[in-house]
């Protein structure tokens, strides 16, 4: 797969720049040497900002406005405090997963912001893979299926009554076995059903796995940083877009199949339309709506 449609070999339009991540949370060590290897940033963190101010994963701030914008807010924050004209943040978000609803996932976005080009370069994913889960419970009950599909220790789980306010009796980061019991009954005590809930902790640095998906995720950003776009020389020329429609090969009827993946300039107006990236150019007919009914 080419992706590359710069004319430059080693097109490098951040090499030696700083920017500054927004987190509270080390995400730091997943993502710098990706984007150091990547396109020559040099990746520093700004202190004392809050980025819990524009949501909490546990609930007790809801987040306001899109994965995008909040990415952007947050990534405004980091350069504020900084002072730095570069930004980068990340958001995540964690449920059913979109085509295979009895399974987790987690889509990670990734955004950078240059105030001096006046672009904002994002890429998300799905994660290749989550511990997102739940378990509601009563103290006393074997959690060791539970424990072991999530990672526990490795990873952190949050309790709360099942019932109630999502603050009160919310412990989060929880890495050790006693107090995940302390907290279980403490929790279950303050709920009217005398039960427990358990939750994947999924801020980064408490959860490996979050930690190498950004890792993945900071090299995609790289990547799309160092291409140029064709018409303009800006960086971070990508895929911006995807349309449906690819045809069906038995009868030519249109299917919910990708055709066609729209190009876009992070600056100019530049877009070019292309093939979907693994070769298909036909659906199959069991994914048409008229064979398939
Ligand atoms: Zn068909
Ligand atoms: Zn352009």
């Amino acid at each position: 797969m080419n992706i590359t449609p710069s004319k430059k070999n080693n097109f490098l339009p951040y090499a030696g720049r700083k920017a500054v991540l927004a987190t509270m949370h080390s995400k730091h060590t997943a993502v710098a040497p990706a984007l150091r290897a990547g396109v020559g940033l040099e990746i520093v963190t700004a202190t004392g900002i809050d980025t819990d101010q524009l949501g909490t994963f546990s609930g007790e701030i809801p987040r306001n406005g899109t994965m995008l914008e909040v990415a952007i807010s947050k990534t405004r924050l980091g350069m504020k405090a900084s002072g730095l004209s570069l930004g980068l943040a990340t958001e995540g978000t964690f449920g059913p997963h979109p085509a295979l609803p009895f399974l987790a996932a987690g889509i990670e976005l990734m955004t950078f912001v240059d105030d001096e080009r006046k672009i904002v370069v994002s890429e998300s994913f799905v994660a290749p893979h989550t511990n997102f889960d739940y378990l509601v419970v009563a103290p006393g009950e074997d959690l060791k299926g539970f424990l072991d599909r999530v990672g526990f220790p490795s990873h952190a789980l949050i309790v709360r009554p099942n019932e109630g306010s999502p603050s009160q009796g919310l412990v989060k980061g929880i890495l050790d076995a006693s107090d995940l019991g302390r907290a279980i009954a403490v929790a279950a005590s303050l709920s009217s059903d005398g039960k427990a809930q358990l939750e994947t902790d999924m801020r980064a640095h408490l959860n490996p796995t979050r930690m190498q998906s950004l890792a993945l995720l900071a090299e995609k950003l790289a990547k799309r940083l160092a291409t140029a776009c064709p018409e303009c020389d800006a960086p971070g020329f990508g895929r911006t877009e995807t349309r449906e429609g690819l045809l069906c090969e038995a009868c030519g009827a249109p299917t919910q199949m990708i055709a066609t993946e729209v190009f876009s300039c992070a600056s100019c107006s530049y877009r070019e339309d292309r093939p979907r990236f693994d070769g298909l150019r036909k659906a199959p007919p069991g994914s048409c709506p008229e064979c398939n009914p």
